[in-house]
């Protein structure tokens, strides 16, 4: 396998995968949305909501806020907490809101008992209150994984495509049409041909194959290489994001090569 990193920032890493099959460029995928655990509220308590929204509709809001938690790690997830998931400083940490409108409440509002655990970003809105308005609760946030609900995903945008090869052959008479009609500005015209350029941005649409009536264009997925891309919640960082999938992805390979090996 070869490892090639396309673009690193806090929130969104892309690379390129080769000499590995769709199943396993999926996996990543689906372990970095799926099986990376995550902080995210769990359990609220209302006790004065007199805004303009429902209960159940500030409750959904609350529990898509991503969570960074400096001692994720240390964290449990409920049943794996030595309180058996009946719930302990182990396994939940706790919060409240108390605000009187007018005024908007946003995420950095939610106040959480333990000072390394805050909202990734400050100003999500989360409900408008009028002059007189009150919103007043506590509860309190587990760690889990997002199989279990969309709030612990810990990947929002998480998806591959194969790598593209273009070729451009000898029959072509640079009539720029491809190059016209390409919605990623993959193609120009050098030296009276079409070339391709920044392949990586190829979505493979083939609408330059359409319009190539000299049936120059020969473009193609490269079989065994995956342009991966992640974007994370906010909760983790996308590259510890990916690492941690690549961890879970090994634990269970190195469990079933154990089971393997029991069995023969
Ligand atoms: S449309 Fe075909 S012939 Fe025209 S420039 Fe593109 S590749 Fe060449
Ligand atoms: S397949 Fe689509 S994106 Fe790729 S070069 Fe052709 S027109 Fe552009
Ligand atoms: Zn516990």
């Amino acid at each position: 396998m070869k490892f090639e990193l396309i673009e690193l920032r806090e929130d969104r890493i892309r690379f390129l995968l080769s000499g590995v099959s769709a199943a396993f460029a999926n996996a990543i995928r689906r372990t970095c949305m799926s099986e990376v655990p995550i902080l995210a509220i769990d359990e609220i308590s209302l006790y004065d909501n007199t805004s303009v929204l429902f209960d159940e509709q500030i409750a959904l809001r609350l529990g898509e806020v991503p969570l960074v938690a400096e001692e994720l790690d240390f964290l449990s997830q409920p049943e794996d907490c030595q309180c058996d998931g009946t719930g302990c400083p182990g396994c939940r940490v706790d919060f409240m809101i108390s605000k009187e409108g007018p005024g908007m409440v946003y995420s950095e509002d939610i106040q959480f008992t333990d000072p390394g655990v805050r909202p990734a970003f400050e100003r999500i809105p989360l409900v408008v209150l009028g002059e007189g308005e009150k919103l007043v609760m506590e509860g309190y946030a587990t760690k889990r994984v997002g199989k279990e609900h969309s709030k612990w995903n810990a990947g929002t945008l998480c998806g591959y495509k194969n790598l593209p090869s273009i070729m451009i052959g000898e029959a072509c008479d640079g009539c720029g049409l491809c190059v016209e009609v390409c919605p990623r500005n993959i193609l120009v015209i050098e030296e009276g041909r079409a070339k391709a350029t920044n392949i990586l941005e190829c979505s493979l649409c083939k609408l330059c194959i359409g319009v190539c009536e000299a049936a120059a264009i020969d473009l193609k997925p490269v079989r065994d290489s995956f342009v991966v891309s992640i974007e994370s919640s906010g909760s983790i960082p996308a590259r510890d994001l990916v690492a941690k999938a690549a961890d879970e992805i090994k634990i269970r390979a190195l469990d079933l090569n154990a089971k393997l090996t029991e069995l023969s």
